[in-house]
């Protein structure tokens, strides 16, 4: 039996989506080939709220994570980590050999505009990093204040990962002054991992130019140079498969609508708030709690991998808590397009097999 899943990612994708993937495949050279891949970027534009560039990177989002900072710090990057995805951000800078400094915040706590102010008074970084949406513990970094913060420092590259939360809920990258703004394919845009997708700006552009050693496969600055001559074919032949599916994919995201696409996942976020809140408690403070996914404190003391196996045998799975939090936690994600009815269903689940009593 497939079991429905409520992990934050991969995520559920729709039959007809899936469907999409076994388009027979075009050569990667042709003019059908370009046209598609065009008008996936301009339908991410939109999704993104940018005129900047598109790229897209046949790897998961980490591949783009990765040749952002690599490709954009001449300096010094500064990583700021609200958990398990922050902290592996920094740990790209240093296995590639970029200087960089992580400021991790309390566990549970977000991002503040004041530790940003900081840290980039110094002057010692070109180039910071900072989690929207924190896929480990739950939290949404409270964006706005971080980017009227970043945006005093105009040397400064502002990259964003917004693989959990993409789609799922407002990022206006423009209105932010975000530069590089990275996100997969296998969450809020309800497709199979496999597909990074970024915008980057003329600025951060300009700053790859100046980075001696920007590899190759991530070379970001190499990429936008390829589809420019190239239109919009890239240098390795990519994934066509999630090219088909993602083209069809945004299209009914689009036509959903995307406030109401915002919308659904937010009411779909408070209702896990209050159930979490009426049987057990969240574990971050209201004020940053992800409208994408849920982290339960589990303050009954359940048996997390007991839980899940019951839920498997009625067609539902629901994911442990990240590293350190397992056990203390469980996550329930509600992105993509998780519908609200199937998200009561797993929550009646629950009660049952936990026989819960508020
Ligand atoms: C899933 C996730 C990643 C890693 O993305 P991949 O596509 O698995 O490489 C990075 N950051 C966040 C916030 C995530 O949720």
């Amino acid at each position: 039996m497939h079991k429905k899943l409520f992990i934050p990612g991969p995520v559920d994708v729709r039959e007809d989506v899936l469907l999409k993937m076994a388009t027979p495949q075009i050569g990667h050279r042709t003019k059908d080939a370009s046209a598609l891949q065009r008008r996936i970027s301009d339908k991410m534009r939109q999704v993104m709220y940018t005129k900047n560039e598109i790229l897209l990177s046949t790897s998961s989002g980490s591949g783009l994570m990765e040749g952002a900072v690599r490709s954009c710090t001449a300096k010094k990057a500064a990583v700021f980590s609200v958990g398990a995805f922050g902290k592996r951000w920094y740990d790209m800078a240093v296995n590639n050999g970029v200087p960089a400094d992580l400021y991790t915040s309390p566990l549970g706590q977000p991002t503040t505009a004041a530790m940003v102010e900081e840290a980039l008074e110094t002057g010692k970084y070109d180039l910071i990093t900072v989690t929207h949406n924190e896929t480990s513990t739950g939290i949404m970094n409270p964006v706005e204040s971080i980017a009227a913060v970043v945006s005093k420092y105009p040397d400064v590259i502002f990259c964003l990962d917004t693989v959990s939360s993409m789609g799922g809920t407002k990022i206006e990258v423009d209105a932010l002054g975000v530069d590089i703004c990275i996100t997969s394919t296998q969450k809020c845009l309800g497709l199979p991992a496999g597909m990074a997708i970024c915008s980057i700006s003329e600025k951060a552009l300009k700053a790859a130019e100046k980075v001696p050693h920007r590899g190759m496969y991530f070379d970001l600055l190499a990429l936008y140079q390829c589809i420019q001559k190239k239109d919009y074919q890239y240098p390795s032949t990519p994934s066509l498969a999630h090219m088909f599916a993602l083209d069809y994919q945004l299209d009914n995201i689009l036509n959903e609508g995307l406030e109401n696409r915002y919308a659904r996942h937010l009411a779909m976020a408070k209702t896990v708030r209050e159930w979490a809140k009426k049987y057990f408690d969240l574990f971050v403070d209201e004020a940053y709690t992800s409208n994408t996914l849920t982290t339960v404190k589990n303050t009954r003391e359940i048996d997390v991998s007991a839980l899940n196996k019951a839920l498997g045998e009625v067609g539902f799975q629901i994911s442990n808590g990240y590293g350190d939090l397992k056990d203390k936690t469980f996550r329930i994600a509600h992105m993509a397009d998780t519908q609200h009815e199937t998200l009561t269903a797993l929550l009646t689940a629950i009660e049952e097999i936990l026989k819960l009593k508020a």
